[in-house]
């Protein structure tokens, strides 16, 4: 049997990403939506194939524990809700699906945490990369030492928001600015391809004074990251540059990156390396399946099989941590350093 989901809040990319995603799915089919709108809802389920009835309301959520046709969650909100909603999908017995950033506070992935295991239920954060095949790619290139040992990496990832009353601009919303949004992909990508965290972080904020945009979150952040073996990582995030998403990592013999790297679709992998004293640079580009298809079907395979997620609540944990140290190293200047995570064992 298919694992069933509902959608939890439905902008923009519940509608344009994962809606299509679940029909280019094996594993996974659309199961219930939850939305303040049941108006667009009752359209959305219509074009789906979705019974009326399986359209809920916010204030409706907790029935969705009478709809044993929902297996999973998948929380589509605006950060600062994450919590309450995890948390109730627990009490509800269903497993959770959560987007990134995990919630605002480590304090609050804690407590998601904690929810799920209570309630015997799965924990998810919704990493796509980690479920991609370039990404994938880079990791093997990386970790079977194929171009030697990584000494350096870079990584930027901005995109330009215009409008000042998007949530993303509000603290409380959003817990932080384009760190938590888009940065924690360079974050959270390095960390993947390397498998190493890092022990010391440091970084630093700007926002233009005035600009209405950059009242309560940061403009742009540059940071650095030192993991253990020495490798170091510089990066840069913002939410005033034109769109450009990136990394690369540099190995004794050679270097290899993605360009763009976290986009929805497009990827490019390049990879430079010596040949007869001379820099030859290949490009590939490998046939990819749909990312959020992969994703939630990761997620479904783990609730057909019992095992646990490649990206459990743990993994979104530890980048709360490392996004708590950076604003902590932005605020006082000085540079921070970490303990190692439990890693819980999980699927990888
Ligand atoms: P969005 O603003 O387009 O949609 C948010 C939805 O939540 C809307 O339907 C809105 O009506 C609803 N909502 C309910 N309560 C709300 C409240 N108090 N304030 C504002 N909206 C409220 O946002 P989005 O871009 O779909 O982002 C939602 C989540 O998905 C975020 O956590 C974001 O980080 C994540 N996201 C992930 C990816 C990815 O590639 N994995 C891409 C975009 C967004």
């Amino acid at each position: 049997e298919r694992v069933g989901y509902a959608l939890v809040g439905i902008g923009k990319l519940a509608e344009e990403e994962i809606l299509p995603a679940l029909e280019a799915s094996k594993r996974s089919r659309l199961a219930a939506l939850v939305t303040s709108d049941l108006e667009d809802g009752k359209r959305l389920a219509r074009r789906y194939g979705l019974p009326p009835e399986a359209v809920y309301g916010y204030d409706d959520y907790d029935r969705l524990a009478d709809n044993p046709g929902v297996h999973a969650v998948y929380i589509i909100l605006p950060n600062h809700l994450h919590e309450d909603y995890t948390v109730r999908a627990a009490r509800m017995g269903k497993h959770v699906l959560c987007e990134k950033p995990m919630a605002n506070s480590v304090a609050e992935g804690e407590r998601m945490i904690a929810a799920c295991r209570a309630a015997g239920v799965k924990l998810m954060i919704a990493y796509r990369c980690q479920y991609e095949p370039h990404h994938w790619a880079v990791r093997e290139m990386v970790q079977q030492g194929r171009l030697g040992a990584v000494k350096l990496v870079e990584s930027v990832h901005c995109q330009v928001e215009s409008d000042p009353g998007e949530w993303r601009l509000k603290r409380k919303e959003a817990g932080g600015g384009p760190l938590v949004d888009i940065g924690v992909y360079s974050l959270n990508t390095i960390r993947f391809v390397l498998g190493l965290e890092p022990v010391e972080v440091f970084a630093q904020t700007y926002a233009t004074p005035d600009d209405p945009r950059f009242r309560e979150v940061e403009e742009q952040m540059g940071w650095q990251m030192r993991f253990g073996n020495g490798v170091l990582a510089a990066c840069l995030t913002g939410y005033s540059a034109f769109r450009s998403s990136r990394y690369r990592l540099y190995a004794e013999g050679g270097w290899v990156g993605l360009d763009p790297a976290f986009d929805y679709r497009g990827l490019r992998l390049s990879l430079g390396r010596e040949e007869g004293g001379q820099q030859v640079v290949e490009e590939r580009r490998f046939p990819a399946p749909n990312q959020f298809a992969l994703e939630l079907d990761h997620f479904a395979r783990c609730i057909q099989e019992d095992l646990t997620p490649f990206t459990p609540g743990e993994e979104g944990l530890q980048d709360l941590r490392l996004v708590e140290a950076l604003y902590a190293s932005a605020r006082t200047g000085r540079p921070v350093r970490l303990e190692a995570p439990d890693k819980p064992d999980a699927f990888r």
